[in-house]
């Protein structure tokens, strides 16, 4: 069993800390320096590190983290600079006893991985808090599988994202929802969380499903909610997808 914590890095960026014994794992190292400063306080060895995706804010830190720790393994998808144990769907690997599992999850990138391990995952930009990521390479319907896939995990799977974007994603997802009392009550938790400076996650699956308008595209309030900001009927749930990913990216 291992412990996680988070580093925090650029302006919402979290660095999750694997931990067990004396030995560390970092997911999506994109600042060496606030890691470096965690390992050596905790007095931890760099033993490994998972990359979700190639974005430089997930990245950046791998190249000054090797020439502290030359030993580690960096797991990883294949061509991103760094990666000496290149992984994709499906492979297995294990850390001191623990079993991870890989799952392709594209989108956000073409390359995007989550890693799955003791009931966590470690899902970097595809899935967040109330929200999900930026389809930026992929398709919205790509992006929609992935979550598909994610949501089909046991209700007590605890996601570790990769951004604390929390609130402002519960306040768009009030505007699709705005009579779902679940995220009401989850925004007054987080906001309690956030005004001492504390992060919204890990969140949970189960909580994800009852609040996270991304994963609830085949709910009628949802579907009439992004029927009404489209101005015409939608077929389906990856339809639906598709306009509440774009009515994101333009929500205030
Ligand atoms: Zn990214
Ligand atoms: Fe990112």
């Amino acid at each position: 069993m291992f412990t996680v914590t988070p580093v925090r890095a650029f302006a919402d960026n979290y660095i999750w800390v694997l931990r067990q014994d004396t030995g560390a794992l970092a997911v999506d190292p994109g600042d060496a320096a606030p890691l470096i400063a965690y390992l050596q306080h905790n007095r931890l060895a760099l033993q490994g590190i998972l990359l979700t995706h190639h974005h430089a804010d997930h990245t950046g830190g791998i190249a000054e983290l090797l020439r502290l720790w030359p030993q580690a393994t960096v797991y990883g998808p294949a061509g991103i600079p760094g990666v000496n144990e290149p992984v994709m769907d499906g492979s297995r690997f294990h850390w001191k006893g623990a079993q991870f599992e890989v799952m392709a999850v594209p989108g956000h990138t073409l390359d995007h991985l989550a890693y799955l391990a003791e009931g966590k995952l470690f899902c970097g930009d595809t899935l967040f808090g109330a929200g999900c990521g930026r389809v930026f390479e992929g398709t919205p319907a790509m992006m929609r599988d992935s979550l598909a896939k994610i949501a089909a995990l046991p209700d007590t799977t605890r996601f570790f994202p990769a951004h604390e974007y929390t609130l402002s994603n519960l306040r768009f997802a009030l505007a699709v929802e705005p009579d779902n009392e679940e995220i009401l009550l989850r925004q007054t938790v987080d906001q309690k969380q956030r005004a001492m400076e504390l992060p919204t996650l890990p969140t949970e699956l189960g909580l994800e499903k009852t609040t996270n308008p991304f994963l609830r595209c085949h709910v009628d309030s949802v579907k009439k909610s992004a029927e009404a900001k489209a101005g015409h009927a939608l077929a389906d749930e990856t339809e639906v997808f598709t306009v509440l990913r774009e009515w994101k990216n333009h929500f205030a």
